[in-house]
């Protein structure tokens, strides 16, 4: 299959604190991974894993440190002419966690997603605000004349899709886009994705740190941790035979009696954060009960075990 977006050794690094306490963290380091034509690929992990920092630099709001992002075989990180943005743009739709921030509160949200359509130089008569509503369950008659604040998280979300399929994008990028949603409503929205996937060959990047909505909707899945993809393959391999210890770790932090609980709410260490994203080897290691001497201060490479990728020694 075709592939659409590639990231080759994508690394960003942050300067924090200031003085003497200045120093580097490197949030994001040796990201590869591709989205293919016609699949949902979901890059997943706790909140502070530099997942969102990966959409950022896909999307051009921030530049790498290092590495390159193609889309169809084209170096994309770094657009400067404003045409050649706005012709990725049209191809390359975004969602965000929160519909009432992408939407102005004091326009009318039909007159907004007129006002999309514009600006990607089609006309009224083209129905693309009507077709794209379509598509996500809706008839313009349901948006007229109301403000945002007239909607539902949800039903807002739902409209944030549409306002992103009006210019008939191949890849959208959604970075927690059900995070603010009812959990009631999570499941009928990440839906839509399949929908998508199948009936307009529109190809999704979802980014969450809920494995359950992920493993529902997701092709191949890419697990993140402090900064690095350390396990990565097709969803089903990777999530019920985990092989990193990190994504086993994650699959046992799931109560049996309860999927819909957010897999990292238990595992997630916030005050380890720092320590090991300044790790020298694996990131991993300080908490990892198989870490071995050479794990502490070499950072495993991309190995393969079992049709998919792993970040660790155990797979050498
Ligand atoms: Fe554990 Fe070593 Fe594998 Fe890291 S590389 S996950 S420390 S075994
Ligand atoms: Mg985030």
């Amino acid at each position: 299959t075709e592939e659409l977006i590639r990231t080759e050794k994508l690394q960003k690094i942050f300067v924090v604190g200031g003085g003497f306490a200045r120093s580097k963290l490197v949030a994001v380091d040796d990201v590869n991974f591709h989205v293919k034509k016609n699949e949902i690929f979901t890059l997943a992990g706790e909140s502070g894993c530099g997942k969102s920092t990966v959409s950022k630099m896909l999307l051009g709001f921030l530049e790498p440190s290092e590495g390159n992002v193609y889309y169809k075989g084209k170096d994309v990180a770094n657009l400067k002419k404003w045409k050649e943005k706005k012709g990725f743009m049209k191809e390359v739709q975004s969602i965000f966690q929160n519909p009432f921030e992408t939407f102005n509160p004091l326009r009318k949200v039909d007159s907004y997603l007129y006002d999309t359509q514009k600006h990607y130089g089609m006309s009224k008569k083209d129905k693309m605000v009507e077709e794209a509503l379509e598509a996500v369950g809706l008839d313009i008659s349901e948006v007229k004349g109301r403000y945002p604040n007239e909607f539902s998280g949800g039903q807002l979300q739902r409209i944030s899709i549409a306002r992103a399929l009006i210019t008939r994008p191949s890849l959208l990028i959604a970075d927690e886009p059900v995070s603010m949603v009812d959990a009631s409503l999570r499941m009928s929205i990440v839906n839509l994705f399949k929908e998508l996937r199948d009936n307009r060959h529109v190809s999704v990047l979802y980014i969450t740190h809920d494995l359950a909505t992920a493993y529902y909707v997701s092709d191949r899945i890419g697990i993140m941790f402090r900064g690095n993809i350390i396990e990565m393959g097709d969803v089903e391999q990777v999530l019920m035979n985990p092989k990193h210890p990190y994504t086993q770790m994650l699959k046992e932090s799931i109560p049996e009696a309860d999927p819909n609980k957010k897999w990292t709410e238990r595992i997630s260490i916030k005050e380890l954060e720092t320590e090991e994203y300044m790790r020298k080897g694996c990131k991993f290691a300080g908490r990892c009960p198989y870490v071995m001497d050479k794990c502490k201060d070499n950072m495993p490479p991309e190995l393969q075990a079992e049709n998919r990728m792993v970040r660790c020694w155990l797979y050498e």
